[in-house]
């Protein structure tokens, strides 16, 4: 099967859902599949995606917007951020970044309960320590980019 094949099968499981339900939802499924107009994801984001709603349930609440990677198809939130505990242990390490061709990933850890707000946090591949405009930035949502392909 092809990484659009599974993600639709993903989709009618209800394993990748939308943020908000109405509305823009059709449209980011649209951006998901790469069957929107303008910008497109890349096949790396997609596989991406691909692969942490196998290990989680996610909504996903913004991919394509003129704002850093998200204006090059690299970059998704992740909505559901309540899972950041859960799945940010098991993604967030360099063998898994590496594995999964991870950029960055941006969320305030702080809001998961933990003393070290940058503990999850890359950027280029490598951990990295946002500074707080960028953290107060990304307790709703958790960002994820892929390298450029
Ligand atoms: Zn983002």
């Amino acid at each position: 099967m092809s990484t659009i094949d599974d993600l639709k099968s993903q989709l009618d499981a209800r394993k990748i859902t939308f943020d908000p339900p109405s509305g823009t939802s059709e449209r980011l499924k649209k951006e998901l599949l790469g069957e929107n107009e303008g910008t497109k994801v890349t096949a790396l984001l997609q596989e991406l995606i691909l692969k942490i709603s196998k290990l989680n349930n996610i909504r996903i609440s913004s991919i394509i917007r003129d704002e850093g990677f998200h204006g090059s198809g690299r970059a998704f939130d992740i909505g559901n951020e309540e899972i950041a505990g859960t799945l940010l242990p098991i993604v967030a390490t360099d063998d898994k970044v590496q594995q999964f061709k991870i950029d960055e990933i941006i969320f305030d850890a702080g809001v998961a309960g933990e003393s070290d707000r940058n503990k999850w946090n890359y950027d280029a591949g490598k951990k990295h320590n946002f500074d707080t405009a960028t953290l107060e930035k990304h307790k709703n949502h958790i960002h994820f980019s892929v390298i450029n392909s």
